[in-house]
């Protein structure tokens, strides 16, 4: 029911989409829309393919979003010729838009205030637990979720909203801080890589923004350490309860403790 009622609304969706790239030709605007077809409160389903099909949806907005950044470039040039591969190649990227069932996390990560939420690492190498307020080296207390995966995994954007900038630290090496549309902050650390992005430019929730290292002070531990402050600024709070919602397990209860500001491990 959910897939038939998904299809309905994508093609609709996939329509305005399609004349919004016609006219306005803004990349900005463009992937969002493949992303609204989800209707805020739809039921989230739980499947083992549901990561994947998040993964696979990324970076066929990736490489959708790279298309329409090359035909905004052919502009006012004469090249018709590769401008119709690439309209092609662009309508060939929507309809396998519309094939891949997008995850609709809505129900699960309303009470966060997130209409559309991702889980944000494509592939767990174990599940995670709640190790907030966990001791660390120097006295510190962990301010964040540790997720252990392979290195070069996926990294997703949690929720729509925009890349912030990308830091190199002694503690969180290659990191990222995003801002979503819900007005929180996300901060990913120990990054192996970081997809190009520029200040104020735009994210989607799925959107691949860069892969799992072990950079920093994680060294032969590949995993990501992520912090959320749901207030947005330095205001970091348990990101656990929300991980959970996003992975869809349920089974487990969580308090969400306060605690103090950015400490980025
Ligand atoms: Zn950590």
């Amino acid at each position: 029911m959910l897939v038939a009622a998904f299809l309905v609304v994508s093609s609709i969706s996939a329509a305005t989409a399609w004349s919004g790239i016609a006219q306005a030709e803004d990349p900005a605007n463009i992937p969002h829309d493949f992303l609204a077809p989800v209707e805020r409160g739809a039921p989230f389903l739980p499947s083992p393919d549901h990561t994947s099909s998040v993964v696979h949806r990324a970076e066929l907005l990736t490489s959708l979003d790279t298309i329409i950044q090359a035909r905004i470039e052919l502009r006012g040039r004469n090249a018709a010729g590769t401008s119709r591969i690439l309209e092609s190649q662009e309508a060939s990227i929507i309809r396998d838009l519309e094939s891949v069932p997008v995850v609709a996390l809505a129900d699960a990560t309303e009470e966060f205030g997130i209409g559309l939420g991702v889980f944000p690492v494509a592939e767990l190498r174990k599940p995670f637990r709640n190790d907030w307020d966990d001791p660390r080296s120097g006295g510190r207390r962990h301010r964040g979720t540790d997720l252990l995966a392979q290195s070069g995994v996926a990294l997703l954007a949690i929720e729509d909203g925009v890349f912030e900038r990308s830091t190199v630290g002694s503690l969180g090496g290659l990191s990222v801080y995003l801002i979503g549309d819900s007005g929180a902050r996300y901060y990913y650390a120990h990054l192996d890589e970081v997809e190009i992005m520029t200040e104020g430019q735009p994210v989607y929730a799925g959107q691949r923004i860069g892969a799992v290292g072990d950079s920093g002070n994680a060294k032969g531990s590949p995993h990501l350490h992520i912090q959320w402050a749901p207030n947005g600024d330095s205001d970091w709070a348990n990101p656990f309860p929300l991980l959970d919602a996003l992975y869809g397990d349920g089974h487990v209860t969580v308090t969400p403790l306060e605690g103090p500001p950015n400490q980025q491990l």
